[in-house]
């Protein structure tokens, strides 16, 4: 088995939207040979017309987490902890409880059925691309060999993203800063 660091975007644009965002991490940091080292910052964004999301403004966030689980795994958990926070089934692309996608998986490039990595709209997202770079600005995306940091200058999306100030505290104490990444990597 080969460790890799994977990022996972988390959304949510509907209901009690923090509390979704929470209780995904959490469930993210349960999994077996795995742990979350990284969480973003939460910011709140604006919905791009293009799925039909409806009109509520999104909580999006980062989960960097270091696993030995195959991508496919990964993407199944995935869709388990959506459907256990009650994401709609028959209507996706509506209004979500919670979005759960995979934004790299170390350095590879997947094509496989239901599963793009990286995916293929990182590059030109700002609410993925601004708390992706705030996690690992210097990381480069596989495909264009450019920086996160600079795919984020670079942006042509001028949509509204903004960190959340002050940052909500986390209900179940699972929402590791960024800067205890490094000591729960050490104690891993
Ligand atoms: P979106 O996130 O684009 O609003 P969905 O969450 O409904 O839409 O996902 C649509 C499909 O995208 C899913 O069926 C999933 O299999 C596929 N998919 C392809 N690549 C990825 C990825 N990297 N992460 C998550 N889902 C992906
Ligand atoms: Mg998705």
């Amino acid at each position: 088995m080969s460790r890799e660091i994977v990022f996972i975007g988390f959304g949510s644009n509907l209901g009690n939207r923090l509390d979704f965002c929470d209780r995904a991490v959490t469930l993210l940091s349960l999994l077996p040979h795995s742990l979350v080292t990284g969480v973003s910052s939460l910011y709140e964004t604006e919905p791009l017309p293009e799925n039909n999301p409806g009109p509520q403004w999104f909580l999006n966030g980062i989960v960097r987490l270091e696993t030995d689980l195959a991508p496919q795994s990964v993407l199944e958990v995935c869709r388990e902890v959506e459907k256990s926070l009650g994401r709609d089934q028959d209507n996706r692309s509506g209004p979500r409880t919670l979005d759960l996608d995979i934004l790299l998986y170390g350095a590879r490039v997947i094509n496989e059925p239901g599963l793009i990595v990286p995916h293929p709209r990182l590059h030109l997202r700002r609410f993925v691309l601004a708390p992706l770079a705030e996690l690992a600005p210097d990381l480069q995306h596989p495909l264009s060999n450019k920086t996160l940091q600079e795919l984020l200058a670079q942006l042509v999306d001028r949509s509204v993203v903004r960190r959340l100030d002050p940052q909500p505290s986390s209900r179940y104490g699972s929402r590791p800063s960024c800067s205890s990444a490094a000591a729960a990597r050490d104690s891993a």
